[in-house]
């Protein structure tokens, strides 16, 4: 990290997909055929990394496997942007976080993102727990307020997602919004200055609960970022190579270990 100096700290995507991830299980498709490893996604997921702080935004099914991938010695917390399984599901993996450094896992969410922890991952949170459960800090954030992770401060910005408003997150220059589907004005507001927008846009057919890649389009242009990543796609989508090629210079499709300066 070079010119860290000037920067907030490095995102990796830890994995592009949506929820079945891509390959899908048993697909014979092109996409899933694919030979580029720009076509393998992992279910979506990014980590922050500064000199003083890791994060990841989510803990999907392929938490640990991203973890191994990249090689990540220690994070710091893990924030969620809602409770779907494809972003939740790897909750459990943190255990050797708290084994290595002997602390719980700080958790941010949305109260109703919390009591779903409770729910799904009930054995975590029992009165008298076993030994060897993941030790988990639950902390409750909510859209209007910033928060920070030891010296990094998130700003969350409120989406909707079909009919679940979830949350999305801007750090620094740098907002991330995955399973968006409508954004209210004065949310956009939050967005718009942002030098990097990540934006999840699923496939091209009409969906109702995420952007299609020309939804995607329409909103990066309302938001005029210096540039753009998409993420959570869909086997649907097409390959990387080929959609790429269809789009702006300044719109490039996210794809897993790609690494940028925030
Ligand atoms: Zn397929
Ligand atoms: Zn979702
Ligand atoms: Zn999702």
């Amino acid at each position: 990290m070079s010119d860290q100096a000037h920067h907030l700290g490095q995102v990796t995507f830890l994995g592009t997909a949506t929820s079945q991830g891509v390959p899908v299980i048993a697909c014979d498709c092109p996409v899933c055929l694919s030979a580029d490893p720009r076509d393998k996604r992992l279910r979506s997921s990014i980590l922050f990394e500064s000199p003083s702080t890791n994060f990841v935004i989510d803990t999907g099914p392929d938490f640990r496997q991203q973890m191994l991938d990249n090689q990540v010695k220690e994070i710091h917390a893990v924030v969620l942007t809602h409770e779907h399984q494809d972003h939740v599901a790897g909750l459990d993996d943190v255990r050797p976080f708290n084994f290595r450094y002997n602390r719980d896992m700080p958790v941010y969410g949305e109260q109703r993102v919390l009591e779903d922890m409770k729910q799904r991952f009930s054995y975590i949170f029992k009165p008298h727990p076993y030994p060897g459960l993941p030790k988990i800090d639950l902390r409750e954030i909510n859209e209007n307020d910033i928060f920070k992770i030891n010296d990094i401060k998130i700003q969350p910005v409120r989406i909707i997602h079909g009919r679940l408003p979830i949350l999305g997150f801007r750090i620094g220059d740098f907002t991330y919004l995955t399973d968006l589907y409508e954004i209210e004005e004065k949310e956009k507001e939050k967005v718009k200055g942002s030098k990097i927008l990540v934006v999840s846009a699923l496939h091209h057919k009409k969906h109702y609960s995420h952007l299609t890649l020309q939804e995607a389009l329409e909103f990066i242009e309302e938001m005029q970022p210096e540039k753009a990543y998409l993420t959570h796609l869909s086997h649907f989508m097409g390959l990387h190579e080929e959609v790429e090629k269809s789009l702006p210079a300044h719109v490039r499709i996210a794809y897993d270990g790609l690494k940028i300066f925030i």
